[in-house]
């Protein structure tokens, strides 16, 4: 058995081996994790009740805010001796997100990076360019070190202009280009527009993350720069950016099973959803050792397929990621929230939470964040010099925050509050904007 066979085990292998993998899962994070055993007290579940892998929806969910309530070392399964990085992330709660990995958890996590890339196509001749915002900086380590591992050459993500990156990818002869759907786009819009000669590209394959890609962004990447394509998803909380990908068939996202169980279920009842049916991703880690997930909700609506794909491979594939069903906007592969805006613009003001509406714009395909801000006379004291620089400061600790630019306009409370009912505080202005 070589070790990408995994991926074609049988239906009943994998219920086998996923049941023992939960069952030692739920296990240790019973005994070490506090806040796990609390959650499945308070269900009347506990470890000896897992006698299947389909036990698993008795089981309590995650969630984001539970991660953060934790900070830091809360859902740490293991002593902190033996964890040999954290990855620390922004959340929209007053703690960050913390992740722990050992040294086993950063072997997997490179193997299954470089798994992907290898089922995408990607060897040791390969020149891979990862061009990334800094808020996607956790997945461009781990497609960095996935790459590597396969011996290819790589350039990862640097703080350089879009020409640069070009100029960058055809100096290098990039071979392989690791962006977003929005970013590849925008890229290739400014290489047209400096009419740069197609013969300088030696692209073969571009592999989109962060967003769905959409048929159509597709389409333009193989029939008018003749590559291929091929998409992948991944959350920072789990597997990385490689857990589901896609084989040569193009036909879902094998996800990584022997890594995660998938589930998808109704996002409001939490019942589990039959195959086909579209609803929440939920994921339950079964190989990470400092910081096992049980049951996390990653806010992603999808649908998985459970049917053998005609590569052979029996993993489930889930289909691309049509919508989010939490309150988090994603933009760019970065995901934002309302209490995160909040938090910033509450530093920024010493404590007011000036309300605010963020208007997503499109241009040359690439998502634009304005901010708009209803400011007070905290802010402006009538000096407009003096607004004018809190607000290009404030431009860049935001930036600096999210992980992507964004520019804030003041406005008058009056022209954003019809926009801010029920809880909503970002309204999409870019299906409008699309012919920019
Ligand atoms: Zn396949």
């Amino acid at each position: 058995m070589n070790k990408d066979s995994v991926e074609y085990l049988s239906p009943e292998q994998w219920t086998q081996w996923h049941t023992e993998l939960l069952q030692s899962t739920v296990n240790r994070a019973f005994s070490r994790v506090p806040f796990y055993k609390e959650r499945m007290r308070q269900v009347g579940v506990g470890p000896d009740d897992i006698g299947s892998v389909d036990d698993i929806a008795r089981l309590p969910f995650t969630t984001r805010d539970d991660l953060s309530d934790n900070y830091p070392y809360g859902l740490f399964s293991v002593p902190l001796r033996d964890i040999v990085r954290i990855h620390a992330l922004r959340s929209g709660h007053a703690n960050p997100v913390a992740r722990g990995l050992t040294v086993q958890d950063l072997r997997k996590r490179t193997q299954l990076t470089a798994r992907f890339f290898k089922t995408s196509g990607v060897g040791a001749d390969d020149i891979v360019q990862i061009c990334l915002d800094p808020g996607m900086a956790l997945h461009g380590q781990d497609l960095k070190e996935g790459a590597e591992n396969l011996g290819a050459l790589v350039i990862p993500p640097d703080p350089v202009s879009t020409f640069t990156r070009l100029r960058i990818m055809t100096d290098f002869k990039t071979t392989v280009l690791v962006t977003t759907p929005s970013y590849g786009r925008h890229l290739f819009e400014i290489f047209r527009e400096r009419n740069m000669p197609l013969a300088a590209l030696n692209l073969k394959t571009v592999i989109l993350i962060g967003e769905t890609l959409t048929p159509e962004t597709r389409m333009i990447f193989e029939k008018e720069l003749d590559v291929e394509t091929r998409a992948a998803y991944g959350i920072f909380e789990a597997s990385g950016p490689s857990m589901a990908y896609e084989c040569p068939c193009k036909c879902g996202l094998h996800i990584a099973m022997d890594h995660v169980i998938p589930e998808i279920v109704d996002p409001r009842s939490g019942e589990t959803l039959p195959e086909g049916q579209p609803g929440e991703l939920v994921i339950t880690t079964v190989t990470a050792r400092a910081n096992p997930l049980i049951r996390f909700r990653t806010g992603d609506v999808t649908s998985i397929s459970r049917q053998v794909c005609e590569c052979g491979r029996t993993t489930w594939r889930m289909n691309p990621v049509e919508s989010r069903c939490d309150n988090l906007l994603t933009v760019r592969g970065v995901k934002i929230s309302a209490g995160q805006m909040k938090k910033l613009i509450a530093d920024r003001t010493g404590g007011s939470e000036l309300p605010f509406l963020i208007v997503l714009h499109k241009w040359k395909h690439l998502t634009q964040i304005e901010i708009l801000l209803s400011i007070d006379e905290t802010i402006f004291t009538g000096s407009l010099p003096q607004l004018h620089r809190w607000i290009r400061r404030s431009e860049e600790i935001f930036q600096e925050a999210i992980g992507i630019s964004c520019r804030i306009r003041p406005v008058e409370f009056d022209s954003i509050e019809p926009c801010l009912q029920d809880g909503k505080f970002a309204v999409d202005q870019r299906v409008f904007e699309a012919g920019c």
